[in-house]
């Protein structure tokens, strides 16, 4: 690590759109600025795109899409298969960048690296996996033949909070399908992104089949492209709000969508479980990327018996989290994205005060430069606090006790959300009966981290449409065709 310096890996990435493998400035000449959230400094100037730029990165992604469908399977899953290597070998510098930009501690930055790698080296795997079908019609008369075709040029939207790997969770599976792509990353956190372009052109990955739009202006300049109609699918990870704006415009052509919306996870102890375990699940599942993930643990129910021991414990671990900018040795708790994510989590943490709950550790800001926000613990939180039934995303663990399972569960599954559910207990019938009647695309069992991709992530109820990741992963960028065959 000590050859890379800051200034070294900023200056490293292309700060220009990536459009028909070319680094091309945005037509008006406009660029925007990147901030350290840690400092509230300018990292750097990235190109702004403009509607004309989405226009012309869409015009490459349509030109490229017949013959990268003919391309090998082989050839495709080899090309992510390199890229997966150079991202391993260029971890350091990348983690790096991606602290820069993003806050969380360089070692869940590195860990990030890794886990957007896995996606390509688990697609490179499935690219040759493609399966397809072949039937004797019912009647004898006729032969079925079913098929897999890439469904097209994709347009893919990418959140801030893990800036590679959401991008490398579509870009895999839509390098693997035969599909072109034009991604767009948040403005919040686009160098990752830039890097990531440059090393799948490095890998080998043709001209026109992955195109990079950095903008200020996101929803000016892919609302004209998801109603072009040309794109035949859109690929969104984000705020369940800005995911059902996208469901509006793609209704107009049809698109075909995958949809990785918010989250709200409740987290259930019960009193057979071992505490030791849950309390660590927990950290895990509250703390990873400064509690701003979709998964993030958002409520602890925890039964009565244990619910002191369990507060005390926690609120232990959460106070000795090491607070800083995450460039810094052991640093766990970085700065938030930006200021209106310290004043969101400001303002749930007094709301559920006002109404009754305790602090036991944490609650407030911290004064300086950046947007720090203290790990913070409460209990004793009423159910009509608001952030029993809105996303926190910032290092707050509200936890409410219960009685029984049946109240749990009414807890639970009390949200729109349906993305994860945490359960802890010994008990193996419970664990299945518990597991069964959450309402989520994902249970982490005795486990605080459900994230790998050899496995479909994804939600239920406004969480979203579709899964990631997985042998599935690679469905949502495939078409079924069926050949009706005469005999
Ligand atoms: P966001 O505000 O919804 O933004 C997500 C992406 O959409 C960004 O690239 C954003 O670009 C873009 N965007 C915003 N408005 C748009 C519009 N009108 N048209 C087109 N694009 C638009 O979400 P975020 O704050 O970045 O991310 C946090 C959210 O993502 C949380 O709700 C979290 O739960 C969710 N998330 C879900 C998953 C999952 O797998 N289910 C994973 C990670 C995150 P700009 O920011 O540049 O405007």
């Amino acid at each position: 690590m000590s050859s890379i310096s800051e200034a070294g890996v900023v200056a490293a990435v292309d700060k220009e759109l990536f459009i028909g493998g070319k680094w091309v400035p945005a037509a008006n000449g406009k660029t925007f600025p990147v901030l350290d959230p840690s400092t509230g400094e300018a990292l750097c100037e990235v190109a702004d795109a403009s509607p004309a730029d989405g226009v012309s990165a869409l015009d490459a992604a349509v030109a490229a899409q017949a013959d990268w469908a003919t391309v090998a399977p082989r050839e495709r899953g080899e090309i992510l298969r390199r890229a997966y290597e150079l991202l391993i070998k260029r971890a350091d510098e990348l983690a790096l960048l991606m602290t820069l930009e993003m806050g969380k501690p360089l070692a869940e930055s590195k860990g990030e690296i890794t886990y957007a790698a896995e996606f390509f080296r688990w697609f490179a795997e499935e690219a040759v996996r493609i399966d397809g079908g072949f039937a004797v019609a019912p009647n004898g008369t006729g032969r079925f033949l079913v098929t897999k075709q890439p469904v097209g040029p994709c347009l893919l939207i990418t959140p801030w909070n893990f800036p590679m790997a959401m991008g490398t969770r579509k870009i895999g599976p839509a390098v693997a399908a035969g599909c072109t792509m034009v991604i767009k990353p948040a403005a919040q956190t686009p160098l990752s992104m830039l890097a990531l372009a440059a090393i799948l052109a490095e890998a080998g990955l043709p001209e026109g089949v992955l195109n990079v739009l950095t903008t200020s202006d996101s929803g000016g300049v892919m609302e004209p492209l998801i109603r072009d109609g040309r794109a035949r699918k859109l690929s969104f990870t984000g705020s369940t709000g800005v995911g059902r704006k996208l469901l509006e415009q793609c209704a107009d052509k049809v698109l075909r969508t995958s949809m990785e919306l918010g989250g709200n996870a409740p987290f259930l102890v019960f009193e057979d479980a071992d505490l030791d375990a849950a309390v660590e699940g927990a950290m895990t599942a509250k703390m990873r990327n400064i509690g701003e993930a979709c998964t993030a643990a958002n409520r602890f129910y925890v039964q009565r018996g244990i619910v002191d021991e369990f507060s005390r414990r926690l609120t232990q671990r959460m106070e000795a989290l090491p607070m800083g900018r995450g460039t810094e040795e052991g640093v766990v708790v970085g700065p938030l994205i930006d200021e209106a994510a310290v004043e969101k989590v400001s303002g749930l943490v007094a709301d559920a005060t006002e109404r009754g709950a305790r602090v036991l550790t944490g609650g407030s800001t911290v004064d300086g430069p950046g947007n720090f926000y203290q790990a913070t613990v409460l209990t004793d939180v009423p159910k009509e606090a608001r952030l029993a039934s809105e996303e926190i995303f910032g290092p707050v663990a509200p936890i409410t006790a219960f009685d029984t399972e049946d109240e749990a569960i009414a807890a639970a599954n009390d949200t729109e959300f349906g993305l994860v559910s945490y359960v802890y207990t010994s008990d193996l019938k419970r664990a299945l009966r518990v597991s069964e009647r959450l309402e989520a695309g994902m249970i982490g069992l005795n486990q605080g981290l459900v994230s790998n991709p050899a496995a479909p992530f994804g939600g239920i109820k406004q969480s979203g449409l579709g899964r990631e990741g997985g042998t599935v992963g690679i469905d949502e960028f495939l078409e079924t065709k069926y050949i009706a065959v005469a005999l």
